[in-house]
């Protein structure tokens, strides 16, 4: 099963007003049948979104695009155990003071050897990135899934600072009306 596209349509205090594309082919293999259409809609994006950080920096695009009326494009990951899957997030300022936040699948490999399933543990050892998807181990180096011999069990989710960065300099491009940087993240860019 893989996903192609999700759409999400938000209001100014970021509840759920719609989703569709494949959105609840994606809940379901990547959070659960929590996260499907029915159970999410009417709800706050913000409280499903696992990590203080992830959280906040969420929140700060969306502010950014709320306030501003102007798209922003992030590369991300959104890998499940076999899959390396390279995505992009846009979200895009819709009338009646809407957002649109969509997740567009443009690549997908499999990996040489699959994972085992991971799962999110608050206190894991092992820090996950929500955005890149790579995985820091007893206050390592963050190093991408693909390059990893095993990916831990249990993971916290966080951001790296590569990630924290990208995010602050789309924030600020589109705060200040220009182009961001070029992106670092997505094995696009020097990470790979
Ligand atoms: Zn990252």
């Amino acid at each position: 099963m893989k996903f192609l596209q999700t759409y999400c349509v938000l209001d100014r205090e970021l509840r759920i007003l719609w989703v569709g594309g494949d959105w609840d082919e994606f809940a379901l293999e990547n959070q659960g049948p929590a996260a499907v259409a029915n159970e999410v809609l009417s709800t706050k994006l913000d409280d499903h979104i696992v990590g203080e950080d992830t959280r906040s920096a969420v929140i700060g695009l969306l502010e950014a695009v709320f306030e501003t009326q102007k798209e922003i494009k992030l590369d991300c990951r959104c890998d499940s155990p076999r899959h390396l899957r390279r995505v992009q997030l846009s979200i895009r300022p819709m009338k009646d003071n809407r957002v649109l936040m969509v997740h567009d699948l443009r690549d997908v490999q499999s990996f040489v050897k699959p994972f085992g399933n991971w799962h999110y543990r608050h206190d894991a050892t092992a820090a996950k990135c929500s955005f890149c998807n790579a995985v820091r181990q007893d206050g390592g180096v963050w190093i991408a899934p693909e390059a990893l011999e095993t990916h831990p069990t249990a993971v916290r989710y966080v951001m790296c600072e590569t990630c924290q960065g990208q995010i602050a300099e789309a924030i600020t491009a589109v705060r200040e009306n220009r182009k961001p940087a070029r992106s670092l993240v997505n094995g696009y860019g020097p990470q790979s």
